[in-house]
């Protein structure tokens, strides 16, 4: 039997280490943490329960195909819902906008909220679908890397439409040009954040980021984001995974240019093939250091991170719905700010997340557990005690601003995490959440391969590798990876 070592237990190495036990292979994954999931993991603080990172649950079909792989029943181990409402939108000028998931009721309140904006709202939903058409085949399902992708039909296709893909001009730019009205413009431009980016600089492409959610919906599973973590890693236990916890990998071994296993906790685990979860710029750092890291991998600049207040409170809100977004006045004041400054605006767009409006056992009965969360620039080196101090008050005269109530009185438990903490968690390079930004036109297309170019039997999956980051890709990601592999002749 072949040795499989997994270094990682995040979305992207459960899934990997799934569909490689699925092959044949023995696997084992090694996590520096006491538990699986990485960013997709959770914690109590008091009577409340959070959800540590991803809140937002698209294309659950990605989830259940893994279990469909495996000839199990998904719904035996999770189960989700379909929201009506996939966000709800506040500016402090009053305006209010319910996402809906359904397109006419979607469409009716643009019509309700930005009279005349429908039919353009409509042609530019449209639009991002024959993008997403068109790409998803080649840039989603293979690895970009090798030559059978390059001489494809899909791929000739692809380049065929080229025009269509908008790569000249920013996503903001596409916009402004397609919808006009500034509170949909600065609502579209958001999506550029949904991969850690910034609207005033990724490409028009992006527009089909905002497609995977109104046309697939936004879920929520049952008991909470983490129960795609549960879910997942029951799944590879019950395939014959091992899993070494509390186990971090300090060295991926190399002899005569060939992966031949990891040193954990100072022993040597031999294998024949590794795939790293670990983000790809710190497995080259610390796990390899003797090899050069490619050279484009310099060039990428990390992703955004965020800064987040996990505050348990007291009281229920009914205005607010389970996703919502308290909307800067300046967009492109605070995305210079994350990402030319390197610092944060002093009016910061504020993401709200409340599971207990659905997952009612997340807070006691009266109260409800926020997730506030604020995008941040990656770290620098940035003096994050003394940004985040400011934030709060400033975080805090938003909401009260907006819902025309001071919350503060209501906070009874708060847990901070900075980019420093996301990254002492998970080991993503300088706290970023999805690997590297794709602000450069063709930045989305030039993430590090699935696969080691000088080292054979070195792999790589997950937010910081091609696809990309976000659950979704990063489960693609394992299925590319996984794929490059042969089956184990039993
Ligand atoms: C605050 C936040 C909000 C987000 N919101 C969303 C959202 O709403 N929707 C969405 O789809 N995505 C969201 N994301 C992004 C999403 O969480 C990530 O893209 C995805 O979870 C990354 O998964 P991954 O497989 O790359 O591994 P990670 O989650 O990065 O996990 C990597 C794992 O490897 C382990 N590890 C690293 N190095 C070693 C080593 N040397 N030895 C052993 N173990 C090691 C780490 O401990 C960790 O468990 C968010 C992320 C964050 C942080």
């Amino acid at each position: 039997m072949k040795a499989a070592h997994v270094i990682g237990a995040g979305v992207a190495g459960l899934a990997s280490a799934i569909r490689l036990a699925l092959k044949g292979y023995q696997v084992t994954v090694f996590e520096n943490n006491a538990y699986p999931g990485g960013k997709l993991s959770t914690f109590s603080s008091g009577e409340y329960r959070f959800d540590a990172g991803p809140s937002l649950f698209t294309m659950p079909h990605f989830v259940d195909a893994l279990f469909e792989l495996a000839g199990e029943d998904p719904r035996a181990y999770y189960s989700y819902k379909k929201k009506a409402i996939a966000c709800r939108y506040f500016w402090e000028d009053g305006t209010q906008f319910n996402a809906y998931g359904d397109r006419e009721a979607y469409l009716e309140e643009v019509e309700r909220v930005f009279s005349g904006h429908a039919k353009a709202v409509d042609h530019y939903l449209t639009k991002a679908k024959k993008k997403y058409d068109l790409l998803a085949k080649l840039f989603l399902e293979r690895s970009l890397h090798q030559w059978s992708t390059l001489f494809n039909s899909d791929t000739l296709k692809a380049l065929s439409q080229f025009h269509r893909y908008e790569l000249a001009s920013s996503l903001h730019g596409v916009n402004q040009r397609q919808l006009k009205a500034p509170h949909l413009v600065q609502l579209f431009d958001r999506y550029a954040t949904y991969n850690g980016s910034n609207p005033f600089q990724t490409p028009g492409l992006m527009t089909l980021v905002q497609h995977l959610e109104s046309h697939y919906g936004t879920f929520i599973p049952e008991g909470g984001m983490v129960q795609i973590t549960n879910a997942l890693y029951a799944l590879a236990k019950k395939k014959g995974v091992h899993f070494k916890f509390e186990h971090k990998v300090s060295e991926i071994c190399v002899k005569n240019k060939k992966a031949t296993g990891v040193v954990a906790n100072g022993r040597r685990y031999p294998a024949d093939v590794v795939i790293s979860n670990m983000d790809v710029t710190p497995t080259y750092k610390k796990l390899l250091p003797q090899q050069k890291p490619p050279r484009k991998l310099k060039k990428m600049q990390p992703s955004s991170s965020a800064i987040i207040f996990y505050w348990g409170m007291n009281k229920s809100f009914p205005q607010l719905e389970l996703h919502n977004i308290l909307f800067s006045k300046d967009y492109k004041k605070e995305f210079n700010a994350i990402f030319n400054t390197q610092t944060l605006d002093d009016d910061p767009t504020v993401y709200i997340n409340i599971t207990s409006k659905d997952v009612p056992q997340d807070a006691p009965k009266g109260g409800e557990n926020w997730f506030v969360m604020v995008n941040a620039p990656y770290d620098t080196g940035q003096n994050w005690e003394q940004l985040t101090q400011k934030l709060r008050k400033e975080t805090l005269a938003k909401i009260a601003r907006i819902l025309g109530e001071d919350i503060t009185p209501h906070i009874a438990t708060e847990v901070v995490r900075t980019p420093l903490e996301i990254e002492q968690l998970t080991q993503s390079y300088k706290g970023a959440l999805y690997g590297s930004s794709s602000n450069r036109r063709a930045d989305a297309f030039l993430r590090h391969p699935n696969f080691s170019k000088t080292i054979e039997g070195l792999y790589f999956c997950g937010g910081s590798v091609h696809p990309g980051g976000g659950i979704p890709l990063c489960l693609l990601s394992a299925k590319i990876t996984t794929s490059l592999l042969p089956d184990v002749p039993t």
